[in-house]
C-alpha cells in the first residue's frame, strides 16, 4: 500500500505511542488531584509544557492543550470575537482557510459580527494591499492560515502581522496546523495559533492553542476550570505528554525532513512533465509535504478510486471536503480553470515516503494514465 494522503493525518510515530502508553499506565491519575499522585501527574503535565514551550522556542506564552486543530480554532476565534465584542464587531478571513476556521466565521456572522474576506492572489497569498484597505477601527479579529492543506501554499504571517501592528485591538489568530515540522513557527505579531498533533506523526486527538496572553479569550467550555478556565474537563495527562514528544521530534527533525520533502517533490515534478495533460497547481513555494495536480477532463473522484484501486491511497482535494462534491473555494480563489479544479488531486508525503515509493506511484500513474487518456484533455 501506497500512503499519499499525509496532509490528511500521518502514521503516529513509535515513540510517542510508547509515551501514551508509559503514562497511561503509570500515571493515569488526574493532576487535578490534591493527594501525592494527583500532584506527580500535574508535575508531569507542566513539564509536558515546558517541553512544548522549549521545543518552540515560547517564553511567555500560555499553552493549551485540546483535543485538536477544530478545538483549538473555535476556541480562540470564538473566545476571541465574545472577549472584543465591545469594542467593534469586524472580522477579516479569506476562502483558503479550513473548515473549522470558516464553518466558526459563518457561525459568528449569525450572531451579528460582520464578515469580510480578504483577496487572494493567483499564487493563493492573501493580498496584502486589499488587507490593509479593509483594516478600520471596528476590526476586531484576523484569522490566517500558515501553510494551505489543498495547495500547500504558505502565506505571509510575519508581514500580516506587522500590517496588524498598528490595530493593537486586533486579534490574530494563525491555524499552523500544516507548518508545523516543516517550516518555523514563531508566535511575533500573532495574538494565538493552532495545531493538530496527527498532522506530524502524533496522535488523533492531540491539539494546542498557543496564546500570546492568556486573558485574551472568553470560555467557551465551562466546568472545572482546567486549562486556565478556558477548556474544562479533565485533563488528557497521557495524551499531552505523548504530544510534547511529537512536538519535539518534528522540530527536531525539521531541516532533514524538509530537505528529503524537497527532493521527493523534486522529483515528481520531474517524472510529471513526462505526461502531457498533466498540471501541477502547487506553486513552486509551497511546501513540499503537498503537490496539487490536475487531469483536466478527468474528475478528481475518478482518479481517486483508480488510484485506490491499485493500493495508492491520494486524496481530492482535503479528506474534510473531499466528500462535499462542490467546486473547490481554494483552487477557485486562485483563478484555476473549472476543468482543472474538478480534476484535482493532492499528494502528500512525510519522512517515510521513500525514493521507491515515487516509483512505484510512478507505475500506478502510467496504468491510470492509460485508462483515463481519452478524457483527458491536453
Ligand atoms: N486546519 C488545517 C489547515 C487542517 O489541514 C486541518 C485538518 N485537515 C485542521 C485545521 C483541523 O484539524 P483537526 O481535524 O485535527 O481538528
Amino acid at each position: 500500500m501506497l500512503y499519499f494522503d499525509n496532509a490528511a493525518t500521518t502514521v503516529p510515530e513509535a515513540d510517542v505511542l510508547n509515551s501514551y502508553m508509559k503514562v497511561n499506565q503509570k500515571f493515569f491519575y488526574n493532576p487535578n488531584s490534591p493527594h501525592a499522585k494527583g500532584i506527580e501527574a500535574a508535575r508531569l503535565l507542566d513539564e509536558a509544557r515546558a517541553q512544548i514551550k522549549q521545543s518552540l522556542q515560547l517564553n511567555d506564552e500560555t499553552i493549551l492543550f485540546t483535543s485538536g486543530a477544530t478545538e483549538s480554532n473555535n476556541m480562540a476565534l470564538k473566545g476571541a470575537a465574545y472577549q472584543k465584542r465591545p469594542f467593534g464587531k469586524t472580522i477579516i478571513t479569506s476562502v483558503l482557510e479550513h473548515p473549522s476556521v470558516l464553518e466558526v466565521m459563518r457561525q459568528l456572522e449569525v450572531e451579528g459580527f460582520t464578515l469580510k474576506y480578504v483577496n487572494v492572489t493567483k499564487q493563493g497569498q492573501i493580498d496584502l494591499a486589499h488587507l490593509k484597505s479593509l483594516l478600520d477601527s471596528d476590526v476586531i479579529l484576523v484569522t490566517c492560515m500558515q501553510v494551505n492543506n489543498i495547495m500547500g501554499q504558505t502565506q505571509p504571517i510575519q508581514d500580516i502581522g506587522q500590517l496588524l501592528a498598528d490595530y493593537p485591538k486586533v486579534h490574530f489568530h494563525v491555524d499552523a496546523v500544516q507548518a508545523l515540522g516543516k517550516q518555523p513557527i514563531s508566535m511575533s505579531g500573532i495574538d494565538s495559533l493552532a495545531i493538530s498533533g496527527h498532522k506530524f506523526n502524533g496522535l488523533k486527538g492531540q491539539g494546542l492553542l498557543i496564546l500570546k496572553n492568556a486573558h485574551a479569550l472568553q470560555p467557551t467550555i465551562h466546568g472545572g476550570g482546567q486549562e486556565l478556565g478556558l477548556r474544562s474537563g479533565t485533563v488528557n495527562l497521557p495524551n499531552n505528554v505523548a504530544l510534547a514528544k511529537a512536538v519535539r521530534l518534528a522540530i527536531n527533525n525539521q531541516e532533514q525532513l524538509v530537505a528529503h520533502l524537497n527532493h521527493i517533490n523534486h522529483s515528481i515534478r520531474t517524472r510529471l512533465e513526462n505526461y502531457p495533460g498533466i498540471v501541477v497547481n502547487s506553486p513552486k513555494n509551497a511546501s513540499p509535504h503537498i503537490l496539487n495536480i490536475s487531469f483536466p477532463g478527468v474528475r478528481g473522484e475518478v482518479l481517486v478510486n483508480a488510484f485506490s484501486k491499485r493500493d495508492v491511497m491520494i486524496s481530492t482535494t482535503s479528506a474534510c471536503s473531499s466528500k462535499h462534491a462542490k467546486i473547490n473555494e481554494v483552487l477557485n480563489a486562485m483563478q484555476i480553470d473549472k476543468t482543472n479544479i474538478l480534476g484535482s488531486i493532492r499528494l502528500s508525503f512525510d519522512h517515510h515516503t521513500t525514493n521507491e515509493d515515487v516509483t512505484l506511484f510512478f507505475e500506478k500513474l502510467k496504468e491510470v494514465y492509460q485508462e483515463v487518456e481519452e478524457l483527458l484533455r491536453k
